[in-house]
């Protein structure tokens, strides 16, 4: 590949990295059980800093006592931490999940938004989460950013930046809007599979004749991520 490729260029390894990717992971969705959007949104907020299989061990009787934003505005806050508190951080996680239900019935009538500009003012939804239920619940273009996708993509060459936000923009030039989400959970997967923080495992990668390796084998950026461990999803800390 070409020291300084040009937009044309990235596209082109973009799309050869994306259909790799698509023959390793052809389940391209995060691993958090669901049905509505609200559940959706609930999950995910409980996915920070827990497994998926965590999260969905508790969302169970979660959703039975409280299946919408309605019965969650309403909830006892000390009965909602005793039910998630094995996902851990479950007092912030209990106000998130409260305080993003009562915005949802004061704001949009009990139903989650389907905007990107809508679900950012919820309590506990950054444009990771969002982006994760515009791409798993309506359908709509969304490309998450966690730790794994700054990280891959950083390596991969496809972004210099570590802004996750910069990063969405950055790959939305090179890829289609219906390759955002699955590229991006594919990311997570590989992320979590192969191309691990400390330990990139090139030698097997699929990907290893499209990827310049950028700053493999050198110290981590400062603010690169480099988690030890991975997650099919969104896990990270704080609003997500
Ligand atoms: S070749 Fe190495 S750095 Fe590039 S994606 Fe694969 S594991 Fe990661």
């Amino acid at each position: 590949m070409a020291a300084r490729e040009s937009i044309a260029e990235l596209t082109k390894r973009a799309g050869r990295v994306s259909h790799a990717l698509a023959k390793l992971y052809p389940t391209a969705r995060i691993s958090l059980d669901f049905e509505t959007p609200w559940q959706c949104l609930a999950a995910t907020i409980l996915s920070a800093q827990s497994t998926d299989a965590g999260v969905n061990r508790v969302t169970p009787r979660l959703f039975k006592e409280y299946p919408d934003a309605r019965a969650m505005a309403a909830a006892d806050p000390r009965h909602v931490e005793e039910l998630i508190v094995k996902t851990g951080f479950f007092r912030q996680k209990t106000r998130s999940l409260m305080g993003a239900a009562k915005k949802i019935v004061e704001d949009y009538g009990g139903e989650v938004p389907s905007e990107m500009e809508a679900l950012v003012k919820i309590s506990g939804v950054g444009r990771k989460t969002a982006n994760v239920i515009l791409g798993h619940v309506f359908g709509k273009p969304g490309f998450v950013v966690d730790t794994h996708v700054r990280r891959l993509t950083y390596r991969l060459g496809f972004t210099k930046n570590v802004d996750p936000a910069k990063i969405e923009i950055d790959m939305q030039k090179i890829l289609t809007p219906k390759e955002w989400t699955p590229f991006s959970m594919r990311l997570i997967l590989h992320g979590r599979q192969i191309c691990i923080a400390r330990k990139p495992q090139c030698e097997i990668c699929a990907m290893a004749n499209e990827c310049p390796r950028i700053g493999v084998g050198k110290p981590s950026r400062k603010a690169a991520p480099s988690s030890k461990s991975g997650s099919p999803s969104t896990r990270g800390r704080g609003r997500g």
